[in-house]
């Protein structure tokens, strides 16, 4: 299988299967509920962890929660901590009813910050860092290919955290001193303070998967500078780290097309409410993970007709698909994982259990769910049938407007019927 790595700007293969494949993909700051957009990063590395599984790798996926950042103490003057334990539980509330499970590892920030330490330590002590004021700063100019992944020069670097103590304006601070207004703080060698986020990364990161590892994920948002400062302290320190640097295209919103009465959907938990968990996975399934995909009422709308239209094949008898069909799936997903492809060949196929093989890589085999309607639904469809045969068309009418009102849909063909929940 390969991958497009952005690092090296072109599809980088796999190790050979039987083997490990460890990821990392950045997980969001919790200062408020999850953006549609934070949900791709966690569904991407869901979907992969499960192909790579499935695959015969031994897979690893490490997600982490950014809880301690600049915008939460902004958000929260002086509450930060209480806030960021908020938003952690509303991610997890509203990734785990994506219905994919949770990665294997979630770290903290808040509980990584003796290692977080330790590494800075070890920076300074390499002169890759120095303190200045309460702060540690990273020194740019010590990184031989600092911009490699951004593709900047480094002499043309953009000044981060602009302040007049620092050797460099391109230095970027690993630990910042503590500040009157935020309510949380920890003892270090250089004072009170706590860490610079792309510091925490790096930390988790290699705390849980080591200092070389396959895959990092993330947003196309977060190459500069978060990631490449990321890249920097782990080679400032000989560590290889990420092999692959997998970024996800951002989510764009067409929010001129959604409607007055449903307001912008913009959260990860309105778009779960208003269009169902199946509905957002096959929007997402619909989307190269490398390019943008756009979140609008139509696009939605768009993928719950497919969810439908997948469900529709198990409604019908069951037909062998060809028998390439497995594998013609398998080489759209180790073709830098196309699930607009893969998904493609499953909208070919009539053979029940092998969709429900397919849709399961996805967490979409409930799109196969037998439907039972309850013996009341079917007894109204019954009489309605009767109804109809004896050409009481207002009884019949009368009938499907109460099966309906119940939450179901009846559907004729072949003197026969077909109930069907309604969504
Ligand atoms: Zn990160």
């Amino acid at each position: 299988m390969r991958l497009s790595d952005t690092l090296t700007r072109s599809l980088v293969e796999l190790p050979a299967k039987p083997g490990l494949v460890r990821m990392y993909f950045c997980g969001p700051t919790v200062y408020a509920r999850a953006h549609i957009g934070n949900a791709r990063p966690f569904v991407v590395g869901m979907w992969m962890r499960s192909w790579l599984g499935r695959s015969g790798y031994d897979v690893t996926l490490v997600h982490n929660i950014t809880d301690v950042n600049d915008k939460i103490y902004e958000a929260a003057p002086g509450a930060s901590a209480e806030l960021a334990e908020r938003a952690t539980a509303w991610y997890l509330t509203d990734v785990g009813d994506l219905g994919l499970g949770l990665p294997d590892a979630m770290p903290k920030a808040s509980e990584s910050i003796p290692q977080i330490v330790a590494f800075i330590k070890q920076l300074v002590a390499r002169d890759a860092a120095y303190p200045a004021g309460g702060d540690v700063y990273f020194r740019v100019a010590s990184s031989a290919g600092y911009g490699c992944l951004s593709g900047q020069r480094p002499d043309e670097v953009e000044e981060q955290e602009p302040n007049p103590l620092k050797d460099d304006p391109r230095d970027f601070a690993l630990w910042k001193a503590h500040k009157p207004d935020e309510d949380t703080a920890w003892e270090s060698p250089w004072g009170r303070g706590r860490p610079g986020w792309h510091i925490e990364c790096s930390v988790m990161a290699e705390e849980l998967l080591g200092e070389s590892f396959e895959i990092h994920g993330g947003g196309l948002d977060l190459v500069f500078p978060h990631h490449e400062n990321e890249l920097a302290q782990s080679r400032a320190l000989g560590h290889p780290f990420a092999h692959i640097w997998a970024h996800n295209g951002l989510v764009r919103f067409t929010g001129e097309k959604m409607s007055k009465s449903l307001g912008n959907v913009t959260t990860l938990r309105e778009a779960l409410d208003e269009w169902g968990r199946e509905a957002v996975l096959v929007f997402f399934l619909g989307g190269h993970w490398r390019k943008p995909i756009d979140f609008s009422e139509v696009t939605m709308a768009q993928a719950a007709a497919q969810a439908e239209g997948l469900r529709d094949v198990f409604r019908a008898p069951s037909h062998p698909a060809a028998p390439d069909a497995w594998s013609r799936f398998e080489r759209a997903l180790d073709d830098d994982f196309n699930t607009p492809g893969a998904l493609a060949v499953m909208h070919e196929w009539r053979d029940h259990e092998l969709l429900t093989r397919a849709l399961a890589v996805f967490g979409l085999d409930s799109l196969g769910a037998s439907e039972q309607a309850p013996a009341e639904m079917v007894e109204l469809a019954e009489r309605r049938r009767e109804a109809r045969a004896r050409r009481d068309f207002e009884e019949s009418d009368r009938l499907r407007a109460e099966i309906e009102a119940a939450g179901w849909e009846v559907r004729d063909g072949g003197g026969d019927f077909t109930l069907v929940p309604r969504r």
